[in-house]
């Protein structure tokens, strides 16, 4: 028997769903490649890739051949067995990267949580049960579990939910001074993300990741890189930290590390890892087949040169269809970021619009995000057609165009 259709609409949200996101007014109900249609038919051009997860586009290929192949095989089986996707998945980001070891999880927050629990647990075991200060940065964000959310540097998200996790400083980000005087024997780690992404797309300078590697170096800390919205090469690089010239002890992946099937990673070093053991940390759906091998044709085709050094010529191309956008609408503060992850930062007369212009832009047909008040962010698929950036910026300058008017 067919599943019953029933009518839905974006009314049908405020009526089923928790009140915790504030969507979109209309219902996207397909995609391909950077264009996704709505209820009604309405086309728009997708800079948003589902914040930093569809890095293929909508429906590519060879994920659908992924997904559909390994959906006839075997789904899920547990880690009480392993699977073959799970260890090909594992044996290309080792391959790929400074890692030794992998765990994966189902989202950006549980990889975090697994990271800053392995952090603690190293230290404890290896150092001290008292060496479990964790330091992280204001406006830094980690998911929203009670530990992830408590280590990111947005206490609105936290407050409310009771006793918090302890031991966890906040100081400014890229201010290494700040981490000195702050940084002791009790450090086990420090977590960073290497571009703070919902922060208002910051990258961090190579100075203060440089000297974050031998601070930690120095206090027998872990450097924790939180990747998941940075990685898989987003930044033009598979992982942004290639750009530092350092490695990190711990690195987080997700958002497109299943091309918008959930599916993270934490990876980490053979010595490090060493001091887990069965039973210490684990998960029922991570690492599932059906996920892995999804993750896998993603990684195959993202970690390409053709992938990662056409991420350079997107972004230029981007960003000079915003700078001309900006020669005429005077709306920038500045456009940031490194590679396909990009940020507009308005102008003090436009502050606190952000959400405004996408609501614009949505009704010229074109998807963006913002990341805070004052930051409209891009975050497209990594392949995006260039006539697809065209359209979508002529688009995005429209709706522009609307909000200056009503603001003037
Ligand atoms: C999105 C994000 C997370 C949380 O990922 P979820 O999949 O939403 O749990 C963690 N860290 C960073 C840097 C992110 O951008």
């Amino acid at each position: 028997m067919a599943t019953e259709k029933i009518a839905v609409t974006r009314a049908t949200f405020d009526e089923v769903i928790l009140p915790v996101y504030a969507p979109a007014q209309f219902v996207p109900v397909k995609g391909k490649g950077s264009r996704v249609w709505d209820q009604q038919g309405k086309e728009y051009i997708d800079f948003s890739g589902g914040i930093a997860v569809t890095a293929l586009g909508h429906c590519h290929p060879a994920l659908v051949e992924a997904l559909k192949t390994q959906g006839e095989i075997l789904w899920h089986t547990s880690n009480v067995f392993t699977n073959e996707p799970a260890l090909r998945l594992a044996s290309k980001l080792i391959a790929a990267t400074f890692a030794d070891r992998v765990f994966f999880a189902n989202s950006g927050a549980e990889a975090n949580e697994a990271a800053f629990k392995l952090a603690r647990y190293y230290a404890s075991k290896r150092h001290s049960p008292y060496k479990s200060k964790i330091i992280a940065f204001h406006n830094g964000f980690h998911g929203r579990t009670l530990f992830t959310v408590s280590v990111g540097g947005q206490p609105k998200y936290s407050d409310g939910f009771g006793p918090k996790p302890a031991d966890i400083v906040h100081v400014p980000f890229n201010d290494l001074d700040a981490v000195k005087a702050v940084i002791d024997d009790h450090t086990c780690a420090i977590v960073v993300e290497p571009i703070q992404g919902e922060g208002g797309v910051l990258p961090a300078t190579v100075e203060f990741m440089q000297g974050l590697r031998k601070l930690c170096d120095e206090n027998q800390a872990l450097l924790v890189l939180d990747e998941v919205q940075c990685g898989m090469g987003r930044s033009g690089k598979l992982f942004a930290y290639e750009y530092y010239g350092i490695k990190p002890d711990i690195l987080t992946t997700a958002k497109a590390l299943g091309g918008g099937f959930p599916v993270s990673a934490m990876l980490t070093t053979h010595e490090i890892a060493a001091v887990m053991a069965p039973g210490v940390h684990g998960t029922t759906y991570g690492g599932n087949p059906l996920a892995c091998a999804v993750a896998e044709a993603a990684l195959d085709i993202i970690n390409t040169p053709a992938v990662l050094e056409g991420v350079e010529s997107r972004r230029q191309q981007l960003v000079s269809a915003l700078n001309a956008i900006d020669d005429r609408l005077d709306v920038f503060q500045v456009i940031r970021g490194k590679g396909l992850l990009i940020g507009a930062a308005l102008k003090p007369q436009y502050a606190g619009k952000a959400r405004d212009i996408l609501n614009a832009a949505a009704a010229e047909g074109v998807m963006v995000l913002n990341a805070g008040p004052n930051v409209v962010r891009f975050a497209p698929s990594l392949v995006i057609e260039p006539r697809d950036i065209e359209e979508g910026m002529a688009r995005f300058a429209h709706a522009l165009e609307r909000v200056v008017a009503v603001s003037l």
